[in-house]
């Protein structure tokens, strides 16, 4: 007698049927809920118990730092970190090294027997080291003889030099394929490292590597440099230097009106700055200039050795995460005279700077750039690239966690690298155009002579 619609309707004694289903439509669809919830629960019971399983069979697992207890001796606990979380090192000059003793013959050299220095294949191995920057630097020109000028205008081969750097290193990686790997971007660091592999970066040592021209600047971009410190010890056209035991006269106050320009095109391409040799104002202008975060490739702190390569508390204060803070890593170099007084550098002191600028700036920002290869002496206990690990044993010691270190040997670096490419694919979406700024000294090109534009320097008109 019933049907669907009947059952709709009130009945003569008053009861709704229809509020009866809905109530045993929701008693159905609680029950349904219930049976759901029993599933999930019991799922995700399962895949506690696995993730446990697994948790606790890698935690004793050798290699696999991140879980279970790591060795009580604190040297075979800083080996097992960094075999997870290798050192990438933000200055290291194997290729002066090869300019200076082999006069660029890549032939002559054998990174897998020893080495006249610090660094070679089997000691980058001991050192547990899973990426560096290749410096390709060549002196300010006064420390070689020449006279740039006081407009930096004359010729004095820098940028020739630097090629020939640039050419010693992606050489020198292309000999060692099984050990080392060409990186241009923090992915293809991360890439080498998985494949065991030395992540390999190029960095220029000083913005008078670039005969004062941006175009030069994204030429070496192309040719895979992925730095650029503003300066090195002597002021150039873009910035001013910090000098290295006595601050010059400053010439910019800072950046000059093409350093600033400089920084624009640096964040544009993915360049990082690198603040490492600068005066402190221009370290300060960069840092407010600069959209991406920024670096110091070799740079220690001023208030633990007091000279002006190192970095003063008031920039450091600067750095973090955070209103007003922008996102950097120090990375501490470990030349004797910039670390401690003659005779007192150890890895011990080494480590108070990298404690330091934690301190001040947060574990967050340090990591380690030697300039190994690049100075004559070495703290005691910190000799050549076989000894980070000694380093890491100390700082775990002193109370710094596994994250900490795998903060410190290459994962800040990593983060800091991943912000500037943002940047850069955020500018070059926008649309940011190259930066096409000259150098204001420069008669040779885009200026007009007597009023009329000039072909080129003593040519006819357009
Ligand atoms: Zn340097």
């Amino acid at each position: 007698m019933s049907n669907e619609r009947d059952r709709l309707l009130p009945t003569s004694n008053g009861r709704n049927y229809a509020q009866d289903d809905i109530s045993q439509d929701a008693h159905a669809r609680e029950l349904r809920a219930a049976k759901v919830r029993a599933v999930v629960h019991g799922l995700l019971t399962v895949l506690f118990v696995v993730g446990v399983v697994v948790f606790v069979v890698l935690g004793f697992n050798h290699d696999w730092p991140w879980g279970g207890r790591l060795p009580k001796d604190p040297l075979k606990a800083a080996q097992k970190i960094l075999d997870a979380a290798p050192v990438i090192d933000g200055h290291i000059d194997l290729p002066i090294l090869v300019r200076e003793f082999y006069a660029n013959n890549v032939s002559a050299v054998d990174l897998t027997g020893a080495m006249p220095a610090h660094v070679d294949i089997p000691r980058l191995r001991d050192g547990k080291v899973g990426g560096f920057f290749w410096s390709v630097y060549t002196s300010c020109p006064s420390d070689v003889g020449y006279d740039d000028g006081d407009d930096f205008l004359n010729a004095t081969w820098r940028v020739r030099d630097t090629l020939e750097q640039i050419d010693v290193a992606n050489l020198l990686i292309e000999k060692y394929p099984d050990t080392f790997q060409a990186a241009l971007t923090s992915e293809d660091i991360k890439q080498a490292i998985r494949e065991r592999k030395i992540a390999s970066l190029l960095g220029v040592e000083g913005a008078h590597q670039l005969g004062n021209s941006i175009a030069v600047l994204r030429q070496y971009y192309a040719l895979g440099v992925r730095y650029v410190t503003l300066t090195h010890s002597c002021h150039n056209a873009f910035a001013d230097s910090c000098g290295i035991f006595e601050k010059p006269k400053p010439l910019h106050d800072g950046l000059s009106d093409l350093g600033y320009a400089l920084i624009t095109e640096m964040n544009r391409l993915g360049m990082l700055v690198d603040l490492s040799h600068t005066s402190d104002a221009t370290a300060r202008q960069a840092i407010k200039a600069s959209k991406a975060p920024v670096i110091w490739s070799h740079s220690s702190a001023r208030a633990v050795w007091d000279v002006p390569r190192n970095v003063p508390d008031e920039i450091l204060e600067l750095i973090g995460t955070g209103a007003n803070k922008t996102d950097a890593v120090v990375m501490v170099n470990f030349a004797p005279y910039f670390v401690a007084a003659e005779g007192n550098a150890t890895v011990e002191a080494v480590a108070d700077h990298v404690d330091h600028i934690a301190k001040i700036a947060g574990k967050e920002h340090v990591g380690l750039g030697s300039d190994f290869d690049g100075i004559g002496d070495t703290p005691r206990g910190l000799e050549d690239v076989s000894k980070y690990p000694q380093l890491f044993a100390l700082l775990y010691q002193r109370g710094w966690s596994r994250y900490d270190l795998a903060g410190l040997s290459g994962g800040n670096l990593l983060r800091v690298m991943e912000g500037a490419e943002r940047v850069s694919r955020d500018l070059k979406a926008d649309g940011a155009a190259p930066a096409f700024d000259l150098y204001d000294k420069r008669t040779d090109i885009g200026k007009k002579r007597d009023g009329r534009w000039l072909v080129s320097a003593g040519e006819g008109e357009l």
